[in-house]
């Protein structure tokens, strides 16, 4: 399925937009391990927009990592949330003046989930109805990864913040020029990732439309909602030629040079405090 026909069936009208040289500075503020999303900040001008704020569990991680950026939280101005899975949305909360980006497709998918594990739904049931196309190979991969469990730990829709400050990219205009929401859909019905015009070069932070550089460490992630529409996006992910930031690893290109992503972190290792 071509952009057209995306973009059509869901009404988007900003995916493209105009392309622009530079403009924005891309830094990781919270780095993708396989159980810690990575974040990514991208700023140009007064806009601050950060991408995925991990889980809830990590929200002093990811305020060390704005704070080596020089950001405060109340600074960012718009979360861009690439799906609606709890390791991508946990801090949402932590930024008060920012909008938020996401799918409500995904949202209206991924909150039932959550309500449903947490109301005490057995855990073949849940995913019989959420994950269709599990097998029972991977549902049993996923109980040893204590998904669930987790699940049950960890949501709490006050997590989300104010939902007043939700914009769905299905519906609302996309203020910011130079990023090109790219839907990714697979991993989740409704995944987005996110085409930078950096001004180094350009990105795509990717989300879990591809999660790690190397296929050999997936296991740890959620096996996809639709197998033939994630291997579609990921086709997408992979023709993309120029840095990728996976979900859950470094960023990388494809033809194995390594990519200057500055990482905020990394930048700030020799400076003496
Ligand atoms: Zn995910």
């Amino acid at each position: 399925m071509g952009d057209g026909a995306w973009q059509e069936r869901n009404g988007w009208h900003h995916v493209g937009g105009p392309r622009r040289t530079g403009g924005w500075k891309v830094e990781i503020v919270m780095a993708g391990l396989p159980l810690q999303s990575c974040s990514a900040l991208l700023t140009r001008g007064s806009e601050r927009v950060l991408v995925d704020t991990g889980f809830s569990s990590h929200d002093s991680v990811l305020r060390d990592g704005l704070e080596r950026a020089g950001v405060t939280p109340e600074q960012i101005t718009a979360v861009v949330n690439t799906h609606f899975h709890l390791d991508h949305i946990g801090c949402n909360a932590m930024f008060p003046a920012a909008m938020v980006y996401g799918s409500r497709r995904d949202y209206e998918w991924a909150v039932p989930i959550y309500e449903s594990v947490c109301g005490g739904e057995t855990r073949r049931e849940v995913f019989r109805t959420f994950y269709p196309e599990v097998t029972d190979d991977e549902f049993e991969r996923m109980d040893q990864a204590r998904v669930l469990q987790l699940i049950r730990w960890l949501w709490d829709p006050a997590m989300l913040g104010e939902m007043g400050r939700y914009r769905w990219i299905e519906e609302a205009p996309w203020p910011f020029e130079g990023l090109r929401l790219i839907p990714t859909p697979g991993h989740t019905p409704g995944h987005v990732a996110l085409e930078v015009d950096g001004d180094d070069g350009t990105y795509l932070v990717a989300g879990d439309a591809r999660a790690f550089q190397d296929e050999a460490t997936v296991g740890l992630d959620m096996p996809p909602h639709n197998l033939a529409q994630y291997q579609e996006s990921r086709r997408r992910v992979d023709a993309f030629r120029g840095i990728i930031i996976p979900g859950h690893d470094e960023p990388f290109r494809h033809d194995g040079t390594e990519a200057p992503a500055p990482e905020a972190a990394r930048e700030h290792e020799g400076d003496s405090h």
